[in-house]
């Protein structure tokens, strides 16, 4: 049987607490109370308003730039927080949890100015990430097409330099915050050499030749404007191309690395936001005493479920460590990504049976995790080529 003092919330809480928190710094916690203080200000209902009416809340995402979140991990030179990866993880495991409905586009915000910052000119720096800071732009990052998705180098976007302007033709699909974003880096094949090569472009929404196509009504991460978006004779100028010709896969992939610990950071936010609702579950079961023989067992489960989700936890808190150390370790944000997102599917759906009939009422946090964490699954490299790079990384 279990003991009734172990399922006392404020001796798990505070241990759990002082646990965690005896490993970051107060600049660090400052950044995890922001989030929690932001995140609390915004009411079960609209949260799940997001996801039902598959709606992005730009007025939010701009508010959360105000508070510094736009650009937290970046220097103050361009309106940057000045903050560290890790705070940035602390901010999305926390929106994770709660569901904060800008979450994800919080996240490739954050990865579409990484690329700026690495490649970008002085005046494309002016421009866009001060603007990106401030929430005045929102970003999107466009690699995926319908061909071409593991398979990046199968883009059939191409890009025709006109000597004072670039032309791109072709379709993005699933990007994030497509229908609201401001502007977009964009990888397209350059013609004209003896081989296209990929090459990255930041392209404007009121660009000639730019529109948004087809808007998606997916299972899981709605309300985040994910859509095709499309270049038809788009007219790009001379000045926004980012990095040189045929630098694109470069400049993909250096934002990506971090992108996956950011994603890693909200999936322990989901799979943790599962186990809260859980453990509240099973400990009003057992005070009300309806604990019949199986709590044990229930037990078990829980206590499973807390396991990998601390274990996922720590690996993404060590892949941001590397990040902020400068030692961006793209095979352990592979692992972290790949751990975190498999346990906050994992966690969901267990949380969800052992919950019973109570966890599949919509309008429940649980519910709304459940879906959004198979997406993680999938968004960023799918877990099996993340997998795929890992033993690449052995193998080589
Ligand atoms: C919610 C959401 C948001 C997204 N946001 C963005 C965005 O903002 N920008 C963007 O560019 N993209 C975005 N994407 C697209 C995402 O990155 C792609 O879905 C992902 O890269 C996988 O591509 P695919 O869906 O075409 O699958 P495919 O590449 O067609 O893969 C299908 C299956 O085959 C497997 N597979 C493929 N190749 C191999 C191989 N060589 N070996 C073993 N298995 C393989 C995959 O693992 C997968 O299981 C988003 C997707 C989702 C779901």
């Amino acid at each position: 049987m279990i003991n009734k003092d172990a399922l006392d919330k404020s001796t798990l809480e505070k241990e759990a607490l002082q646990n965690q928190f005896g490993k970051f710094t107060s600049a660090q916690l400052k950044w995890l109370d922001k989030a929690k203080v932001f995140a609390k200000r915004i009411p079960l209902a609209e949260v799940m308003a997001s996801d039902s009416e598959n709606v992005f809340r730009k007025d939010l995402f701009q508010a959360a730039c105000k508070e510094g979140l736009g650009a937290l991990p970046f220097p103050a030179e361009y309106g940057g927080a000045g903050g560290d990866y890790l705070s940035f993880s602390l901010v999305n495991e926390e929106f994770g949890r709660t569901c904060v409905p800008i979450m994800s586009s919080l996240g490739v915000h954050v990865l579409c100015q990484e690329p700026i910052y690495r490649f970008g000119t002085a005046e494309q720096k002016q421009k866009y990430l001060t603007k990106a800071s401030s929430g005045e732009y929102l970003g999107a990052f466009g690699l995926t097409e319908p061909n071409a998705g593991s398979d990046t180098a199968a883009i059939e976007t191409t890009a025709k330099d006109m000597g004072d302007h670039y032309v791109l033709n072709g379709t993005k699909t699933f990007i994030t915050s497509g229908a609201s974003a401001d502007f977009y880096i964009v990888m397209a094949k350059l013609l004209g050499g003896e081989k296209a090569q990929i090459t990255s472009f930041i392209v404007e929404r009121d660009f000639p030749g730019f529109s948004i196509g087809q808007k998606f009504d997916m299972l899981g991460m709605r309300g985040y404007s994910t859509c095709e978006i499309v270049f038809d004779d788009c007219k790009v100028p001379k000045a926004n191309l980012l990095g040189a010709h045929g630098e694109g896969r470069k400049v993909a992939l250096s934002s990506l690395a971090k992108g996956r610990v950011t994603i890693a950071a909200q999936s322990i936010g989901w799979a943790q936001g599962a186990l809260d609702a859980c453990t509240e579950t099973l400990r009003r079961a057992y005070l009300d005493g309806h604990c019949g023989a199986d709590l044990n067992g229930q037990a078990l489960a829980l206590g499973n479920l807390a396991v990998l989700t601390e274990s996922a936890r720590v690996l993404t808190y060590q892949a941001a460590r590397l990040i902020d150390a400068g030692e961006t370790s793209v095979t352990i944000a592979a692992m972290a990504k790949t751990q975190a997102t498999d346990v906050a599917m994992q966690v969901s759906t267990q949380a969800m049976s052992l919950i019973g009939i109570e966890g599949l009422k919509p309008n429940l946090l649980i519910e709304r995790i459940f879906r959004d964490a198979k997406a993680g699954q999938i968004y960023e490299g799918t877990n099996q080529i993340q997998r795929m790079l890992i033993a690449r990384d052995l193998l080589k």
